[in-house]
């Protein structure tokens, strides 16, 4: 099985570094939620365009994902932030650091929202021993260790847009995290939506509209557990149902829809995709961790766990 997988995944060795404009690579280091799991590590999702990398969130074990996926720490720059929840900025300081290590050239640039400047202030301050001993004995300059923080001000604000890369975020649903945003990707006639995490959100199918590649999470929980568990409830209302993603493609009507932060109690993935399909009839997959999705003219899917070595 792992042989044939390699035999899959040559195309993207070939593609890689000479990504065309236009085109969009994802990279899925992270699929998982809060809870630890081996095969679903914490929030992260990399988007390649024109040879840069733009990583959203930073869940735990993002570093280990990168390394997986033949992604140098270096290259690493551009983070954005969908929203403060722990599970999606637990592994920032590993990548904060260890990308220094790894001879970033320059700060790591976050961008997030209101907190996210505190946050990277505090990251550096909790660091500043390790900072100081390896800049004192090695030639790693300090200044590349450091983060330079944007907190996003409003909804709809274009946060990036550098070498036909235009980055939006946009508010989303995940009340009481106030604020919380999704983010969308354009690149010549390509377009990618990240939802970050959210219930049904009016505000995400506006942006979303006829994208190419609608990145949503999910969540599911058998109705006796839910009933029988009042924290349980409040944890499902501030996420998104397989019915209500179908809502949500149905009105998006994407190329192709990846689900991930696969949030799942006493329900499997089969009877989720069962769920959908009954409602939706177009392109939907659900994400393991290092699946890697090429968005151009066509969209293509490339076997998971391929490059997952233990
Ligand atoms: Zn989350
Ligand atoms: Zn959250």
């Amino acid at each position: 099985m792992r042989l044939l997988n390699f035999f899959f995944l040559l195309p993207l060795v070939f593609a890689s570094n000479t990504v065309l404009a236009g085109y969009l690579e994802v990279t899925f280091l992270g699929t998982g939620t809060p809870q630890p799991d081996i095969d679903r590590f914490g929030p992260a999702t990399m988007v390649e365009a024109n040879g840069r990398y733009f990583l959203f969130d930073t869940g735990r074990g993002v570093t280990i994902r990168l390394k997986q996926a033949g992604i140098p720490l270096s290259k690493i720059e551009h983070v954005f932030l969908t929203h403060l929840h722990s599970d999606h900025v637990s592994g920032l300081a590993d990548l904060m650091l260890t990308g220094w290590i790894w001879q970033r050239q320059n700060p790591l640039t976050i961008t997030g929202p209101k907190g996210t400047q505190a946050l990277g202030h505090h990251l550096e301050q909790a660091h500043q021993a390790d900072i100081a001993y390896r800049s004192a004995n090695t030639r790693l300059d300090a200044e590349h260790a450091k983060i330079k923080s944007h907190e996003i001000k409003k909804g709809g604000e274009v946060v990036y847009d550098n070498d036909g890369i235009k980055i939006t975020a946009f508010l989303v649903n995940h009340y009481p995290v106030e604020p919380a945003y999704g983010y969308k990707i354009e690149s010549g006639e390509q377009s990618i939506v990240i939802s970050g995490d959210t219930s049904y959100s009016e505000n995400l199918i506006l942006h979303a509209k006829e994208t190419d590649l609608l990145i949503h999470e999910i969540a599911d929980a058998e109705q006796q557990l839910i009933t029988n568990n009042p924290r349980l409830k409040r944890v499902m209302a501030y996420h998104t149902t397989p019915e209500q993603a179908a809502s949500i493609l149905n009105q998006v009507n994407p190329k192709q829809a990846i689900f991930t932060h696969v949030l799942l109690f006493g329900i499997d993935e089969q009877q989720v995709s069962k769920k959908i399909k009954n409602l939706y009839r177009g392109k939907f997959h659900i994400a393991n961790d290092l699946l890697r999705v090429g968005v151009g003219k066509e969209i293509r899917l490339y076997p998971e766990n391929s490059r997952i070595m233990r």
